[in-house]
């Protein structure tokens, strides 16, 4: 039996479609391993939004330089290797299949090549109409799991690689997503994350023709599921509905991940996201209208090309007016065929380190005042793990906090475990990320 080892770089829809691919190799009779070493194929699922992630592959590439004896094979997918093509096949010789994720569905035909002895084999091209369907899905957390709605992108915002490394738009149909939803609740997954570079502009392609809340209120009716969570949203395409369905229904999480990128209208000119602060927060106001209480949290990007102070105080003053309950934040980093490298007034490394910690800074307070208001609240949690190091549980919230918490009685010296569960935690301390509590529950 041939061995398969695959490290995975970059986002949650990276990290997806390495369970699928993983999937794909054991539906034809391969075994996973956990080095390296032990594998006869060699994955990396790679990752180029930053030229930093980029670099990682070629160094893991260049550990294994000579290592292609006894046949083993190594495989670069994903962004980088759509981006770079057959260019790969120069600055790492050793490499034998180089696939982008918009041809994953081509995988079993590749793969045979290969294992005929083809010593260079390429899935590249973004001509995708399909989306990647596996009839083995490899996924390791018992508890929760990801589940693809759409797959591309149709924007074309000026600093990212997407558009030209995952294709256009294709949207799985409603049928195939529900079906997955009740297979996943059934094998005991009470939380699923419907996962899109753009989820709000899904769009079914079956007769039914659902749009992204009708499938999203139809997913949260699937019997078992505790926990219904979606990412990533685009502003634009942000409607007030998707606030209404989350009012409407306990089971979706009350979470949105909305990035804004800046502040400043006219940066967000500059990098084409197709809307402008006051329209991007007038979808936070339909937020903050909720029932429920909606947490909220972005990206921003800052030191975009022409960026000026001005702009970045912007950036600073939507922290204060949004009142995030996290932020993801990065330097912009000039990627190859995106429209922002043309851009003139490109902002210096120094300056952009600078912005970075002041933005960094700045929300770091807001956390910590947003956190505190949580105190002596009850909040439930799935338990995801144990530190044995400080002895607490560590649970996330409904919201996506961290709530590390101790047990009146456990651990146990019987090794119970509260992994998988959902508990009422009462909090007791907050901290800028994450929250401290205690959990009296019997169990
Ligand atoms: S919406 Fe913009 S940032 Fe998001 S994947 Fe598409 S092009 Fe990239």
């Amino acid at each position: 039996m041939k061995r398969f080892y695959i490290e995975t770089f970059g986002c949650q829809m990276n990290v997806h479609d390495s369970e699928k691919v993983a999937g794909t190799l054991i539906a034809r009779g391969y075994r996973q391993v956990d080095k390296p070493e032990q594998a006869d194929l060699i994955l990396y699922n790679t990752c180029s939004i930053r030229d930093k992630a980029e670099q990682k592959v070629y160094s893991r590439l260049q550990q294994f330089k000579r290592d292609n004896r006894n046949g083993r094979v190594f495989a670069v997918l994903g962004c980088v290797a759509e981006q770079e093509g057959e260019r790969i096949f120069e600055r790492a010789p050793h490499v034998g299949l180089v696939c982008g994720s918009a041809s994953y569905n081509r995988l079993p035909e590749l793969l045979a090549r290969i294992e005929d002895g083809d010593r260079r084999v390429t899935g590249l091209g973004l001509d995708a109409q399909e989306t990647f369907e596996t009839p083995v899905t490899q996924r390791d957390n018992p508890h929760r799991a990801s589940l693809t709605i759409i797959e591309g992108c149709d924007k074309s915002c000026a600093y990212c690689v997407v558009p030209a490394t995952r294709g256009p738009e294709r949207s799985r149909s409603s049928q195939l997503i529900l079906t997955e939803a009740c297979e996943l609740a059934d094998a005991g997954r009470g939380e699923i994350q419907l996962l899109g570079q753009n989820v709000n502009s899904y769009r079914d392609p079956s007769p039914a023709a659902w749009d992204f809340v009708t499938l999203l209120r139809r997913v949260a009716q699937t019997p078992g599921l505790r926990r219904v969570r979606f990412t990533t949203s685009h502003p634009r395409d942000f409607v007030g509905e998707i606030v209404d369905a989350i009012d409407e229904n306990p089971v979706l999480c009350n979470h949105v991940h909305l990035p804004v990128q800046s502040g400043s209208s006219a940066v967000l000119e500059r990098m084409q996201r197709l809307y402008t602060r006051p329209e991007y927060l007038a979808r936070i106001e339909w937020i903050k209208r909720a029932r429920r209480q909606i947490a909220i949290s972005t990206d921003i990007i800052v030191g975009f090309p022409g960026e000026t102070q001005e702009e970045f105080d912007q950036t600073l003053s939507l922290l204060d007016e949004v009142g995030y309950d996290s932020v993801f934040s990065f330097k912009y980093s000039p990627r190859p065929n995106t429209p922002a490298l043309a851009l003139p007034d490109q902002v210096p490394e120094q300056e952009k380190g600078r912005r970075l910690l002041v933005l960094q800074e700045r929300q770091r307070a807001i956390q910590i005042r947003r956190n505190s208001l949580l105190i002596g609240r009850r909040e439930e949690v799935l338990v995801e793990g144990f530190n044995a190091a400080t002895g607490q549980w560590i649970g996330r919230t409904s919201q996506n906090r961290t709530l590390n918490f101790t047990h009146a009685s456990l651990p146990a010296p019987d090794g119970r475990t509260l992994v998988g569960r959902y508990l009422p935690v009462r909090v007791t301390r907050a901290g800028p990320n994450s929250l401290v509590g205690e959990s009296a529950d019997l169990i």
